[in-house]
């Protein structure tokens, strides 16, 4: 699942602290594969492939296609110049872009974008209604002026990339401590950005690589007129649901295409007057697909992983952060479960969040189990007793001895008040509208600071972003899941002890029972937060102005900034300076050790991930077959969410062996299947192209035994899971509806020649 939005974005940036998400610890990293290993290794169909050479895992970036042995490269089936893909300044990769949070292609000269239909579910959610249920019914817009606005959905179309690795590092002064070092590299990389922002449109970033061994600057421009086009319902995008979400063997159509808006060729904000962006590049459809065997690459936008962290850490992450991250989204579903099925407009309301939750509740139990499995938090400790032992008796890698050690260090400090850090973090994904009330508190505070003083995400590039985020919010919020959520989240502040405890919401916790909730319900009552006028004009008030209006709960909401989220913020930024100054030796060492090649850690850019269609065994005795068919929609229909296959399928796929998007091999359909691909969070709606730079699938997903690769690829259990073109083409075709027709000869498709 792809975060989404202005929050997302601020997210990615708070992960830097290393609560909320693997990828967090933002700069740093290597590719580890040989410290990983799943379970014990299987021959079978596909383990491995003939004759094509070597797959390894790895998120290359463009420029390290370029280093690529082309003979490698063609050995494995790569049909066209590397060269075409990436020549270093464009090419056909190009035509890959990311849109609210995920990956996804143009496919049509007319700023058609194929990408993952969850992707697009916050799109459906803002156009639903109990009356007009977009989400359960799908949507297809029968001619162009039908299009959905996705608010707050941008296009971001990177077109300028510049090294900029000599003006950080040159930023640092010298004998600066760690809060300095962090505070200087953050100036250096906001001036960039400022400068790089100062034409309109732009949206600029500086994307730090293998541990700030290198910094590029990203130019892109930003499309904010993003409209949903085609959607397919439910039962069929999310077909499985949380049952085969992270799973094998899977038959979901989770494809949606989005159009991206200009006014000649300019980002400019939706209007009647805009018109379909032209892009430079766009991907050929190949209706021929995929079979076992092929090579394919999957080419989008990895969000982060962890494959840099040290045993320490990982630790941390395994015993601790995953585990309570399961047990605190399990508690939350179970009551947002509860409200939706009692109130069929909550339902509709709380639906991308409890999507939201259950997507990640589940990667965590993953995670936990994928670790565990493979012994992984042991395996990386004997893996770097090899590298301290070898770093030792270098002196040009000595200092990575101490600099592990520096690591360790901070992970044990971190410690001390693990519970409590936890639970703030975690406030974003509870208990809306205090999450609100904290927003509007920081954004007051930081801005009485100079733009270039503040945390990133309140500098002023990010209003916009924040009031589309508040705005979106009003269709999310409901009340008595809020309250619901708040008096679980005070429970679990309430168990903290001794210096853990929050003196902020002692006043709350001293009530108990019937009493509690009764102040809750008051709290958020008495609040204009929730009321969506309000809460965008506080977005624009001074702390003095906030603090006049004597609303309660922005009144809590001051106090727990100043008591746990702001001194949390700080010590924060020191353990990222010396993060920055601490993993890139022993980094260094890590990949000197290893003696080739290795793809950075994903933070967000563009990569592509060589691979090839092929099974796996998740278990002894057990081989799972790489590709799945309409018979097998069939076979699990059951009439019952979340396996209650629309009518249109079922009647379609008795005849579907005769349709001309059926594989002759499989004489049906193919609805997805499994690659060797190295992907993560953000890889989703990632293109999956043929050896000809062609496209034959969407990336959605990963397999069960594969959630922990963030850690580091093992190609026994590395699957991707890609929705196969021909289910998308069958859909449209097979179903007719309106619209469809324009839409197949768009894509290259003409629907008459069936
Ligand atoms: N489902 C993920 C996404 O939304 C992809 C993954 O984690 O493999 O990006």
């Amino acid at each position: 699942m792809a975060a989404a939005g202005a929050r997302a974005a601020r997210d990615s940036l708070r992960d830097m602290t290393g609560q909320t998400a693997l990828g967090s610890r933002g700069l740093l990293s290597l590719l580890l594969p040989l410290f990983l290993a799943g379970p014990a290794p299987a021959a079978g169909p596909g383990a491995a492939p003939p004759g094509g050479g070597e797959i390894v895992g790895g998120k290359w970036t463009p420029e390290q296609l370029l280093e690529h042995d082309p003979a490698w490269l063609a050995g494995l089936g790569l049909e066209i110049p590397a060269s075409e893909l990436w020549d270093g300044k464009g090419g056909l990769l190009e035509a890959v872009v990311q849109v609210g949070g995920c990956s996804s292609g143009f496919v049509s000269p007319d700023g058609l974008l194929l990408t993952n239909h969850h992707c697009a579910f916050g799109i459906l959610q803002q156009h639903s209604s109990p009356e007009r249920d977009l989400i359960r019914d799908g949507f297809l817009a029968a001619e162009r002026s039908q299009e959905l606005p996705g608010k707050g959905t941008r296009a971001e179309i990177p077109h300028r990339f510049e090294d900029v690795t000599a003006q950080i590092e040159g930023s640092v002064p010298a004998g600066a401590d760690d809060l300095e070092r962090y505070e200087a590299i953050d100036r250096a990389q906001k001036d960039l950005v400022a400068a790089c922002e100062a034409p309109a449109d732009r949206r600029c970033r500086v994307a730090a690589y293998d541990d700030g061994v290198r910094y590029t600057l990203i130019e892109a421009l930003e499309y904010p007129d993003v409209r949903l086009v085609y959607a397919p319902p439910r039962a069929v995008g999310e077909y499985g649901g949380e049952v085969d979400n992270w799973m094998w063997p899977r038959h979901t159509g989770d494809f949606a295409l989005l159009r991206v808006y200009a006014a000649g060729g300019e980002p400019a904000p939706h209007g009647p007057d805009n018109t379909p962006y032209r892009p430079r590049r766009h991907l050929r459809i190949a209706p021929g697909g995929v079979a076992e065997g092929s090579f394919v690459m999957v080419v989008g936008y990895p969000g982060s992983t962890s494959r840099r962290l040290v045993a320490a850490e990982m630790d941390e992450r395994f015993r601790l952060f995953f585990p309570r991250r399961a047990e605190l989204y399990r508690a939350w579903m179970d009551l947002l479960e509860a409200r939706s099925g009692a109130d069929e407009a909550a339902a509709i309301t709380l639906a991308s969040r409890l999507k939201g939750l259950a997507n990640r509740e589940k990667s965590s139990r993953g995670q936990v189990a994928g670790i565990e499995r493979g012994d992984l938090v042991a395996k990386k400790r004997r893996a770097e007793a090899e590298v301290l032992a070898w770093a030792r008796d270098r002196p040009e890698h000595r200092a990575a001895v101490a600099a592990y050690d520096g690591l360790t260090a901070l992970a044990e400090e971190a410690l001390a008040t693990w519970d409590r850090d936890f639970l703030v973090h975690q406030i974003d994904s509870g208990p809306l509208p205090l999450a609100q009330a904290i927003d509007l508190v920081r954004w007051a505070r930081e801005g009485e600071k100079p733009d270039r003083e503040r945390r990133p995400e309140f500098q002023e590039r990010n209003r916009s972003r924040a009031r589309d985020r508040l705005e979106r919010d009003q269709t999310r919020l409901d009340l008595p899941a809020e309250e619901l959520l708040l008096l679980d989240l005070l429970a679990r502040f309430e168990r903290l002890e001794g210096e853990q405890r929050v003196a902020a919401l002692e006043p709350l916790l001293a009530a108990a029972g019937g009493e509690r909730e009764r102040r809750v319900a008051e709290l958020l009552a008495a609040s204009r937060v929730p009321l969506l006028e309000e809460r965008l004009a506080m977005l624009d008030e001074s702390a003095a102005e906030l603090a006049a209006r004597g609303d309660p709960l922005l009144a809590l909401a001051t106090a727990l900034v100043e008591e746990v989220v702001e001194p949390l913020e700080l010590r924060e930024k020191r353990r990222e300076g010396a993060e920055s100054r601490l993993r890139p030796r022993w980094r260094t060492a890590v990949a000197a050790h290893a003696g080739r090649p290795v793809a950075p850690d994903a933070n967000g850019t563009l990569r592509v991930s060589l691979a090839r269609v092929a099974g796996y065994s998740p278990r002894d005795g057990v081989w799972m077959t790489p590709v799945t068919r309409l018979a097998g929609v069939v076979e699990k229909h059951t009439g019952e969410e979340p396996f209650a296959a629309p009518e249109a399928v079922l009647a379609g796929a008795a005849g579907a062996a005769a349709s001309r998007w059926a594989d002759p091999a499989l004489g049906d359909v193919p609805v997805c299947f499994l690659a060797t691909g190295d992907t993560t969070g953000g890889s989703s709606g990632s293109p999956v192209l043929d050896g000809r730079g062609d496209l034959v699938g969407v990336n959605f997903d990963r397999v069960w035994e594969n959630v922990a690769n963030d850690f580091g690829y093992n190609p026994e259990i590395a699957r991707n899971v890609a929705a196969d073109v021909r289910y998308l083409l069958w859909l449209l075709d097979g179903a007719r509806p309106a619209g469809s027709e324009a839409l197949l000869r768009e894509l290259g498709v003409d629907a008459a020649t069936r």
